[in-house]
């Protein structure tokens, strides 16, 4: 039983700050959450976006990924983790295109979520912490529009949690990235220079021993900080 000190003294040491869901969607809709997709805001966007342009991108696409990720989940509690193997293997492949379905849902969401029918401006909140990162509202909208022009995949406006900060950023595919607000827990180091001193080419092994040496405090703060 953690006294009341040790939970203060783990909180404090948690690295981590909760993200606050409610400012970019709500959690309970997403499709992560019901297995279907949110329905769309708008059928169209006058003087932006047309119905044949948003349907099919909504129906087809973010909608797709929700099937493929029910579908790939499924095949994940039957896949044979003993075969697993970074050359090729299935639970690589559906581990990969997990995340490429998660994220596409997320982003989906995000982006469909985020569109408005009427021109709008930055609320006081987004406003001030666009100023203070940017110097002006414009500066921030100008960077992000080269974000966009220079990505292949999507572009975000993102807050970093740990240090605060706002971060135009490029993705050029779903799953070339972290987990679209996923707050990290439990972190192996997979690259070789973390392992082949000791263990060489011995990379299960390597994976294998890892889990007795996990500081569990540290990781139990990092939970803690998700209620
Ligand atoms: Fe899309």
């Amino acid at each position: 039983m953690t006294t009341r000190r040790e939970f203060l003294a783990l909180s404090a040491a948690a690295p981590f700050v909760r993200p606050d869901f409610s400012v970019a969607q709500d959690a309970g809709d997403s499709g992560l959450v019901t297995g279907k997709p949110m329905p769309l805001k708008y059928e169209e966007i006058k003087g932006f976006l047309s119905k044949d342009q948003l349907a099919p991108h909504h129906g087809a696409r973010y909608s797709g990924a929700i099937k493929s990720l029910t579908q790939i989940e499924s095949e994940l509690e039957g896949a044979d983790r003993s075969k697993s193997n970074a050359n090729y293997s299935p639970i690589r492949e559906l581990k990969r295109e997990q995340i490429h379905a998660m994220n596409s849902i997320l982003l989906h969401e995000l982006y469909f979520s985020g569109l408005s029918a009427k021109g709008e401006k930055p609320g006081e909140a987004a406003r001030e912490m666009i100023e203070k990162r940017f110097a002006t509202v414009d500066k921030g909208i100008e960077d992000f529009k080269a974000a966009a022009i220079a990505a292949r995949g999507w572009a975000i406006l993102s807050y970093h949690p740990v240090n605060r900060t706002l971060y135009n950023i490029v993705t050029d595919v779903h799953d070339v990235g972290p987990l679209v607000s996923g707050i990290p827990l439990v972190v192996i180091d997979c690259y070789e220079h973390a392992f082949y001193v000791d263990y060489k080419n011995k990379k299960a092994d390597y994976v294998g021993t890892y889990p007795q040496f996990i500081d569990w405090s540290a990781v139990d703060a990092r939970f803690r900080g998700l209620r």
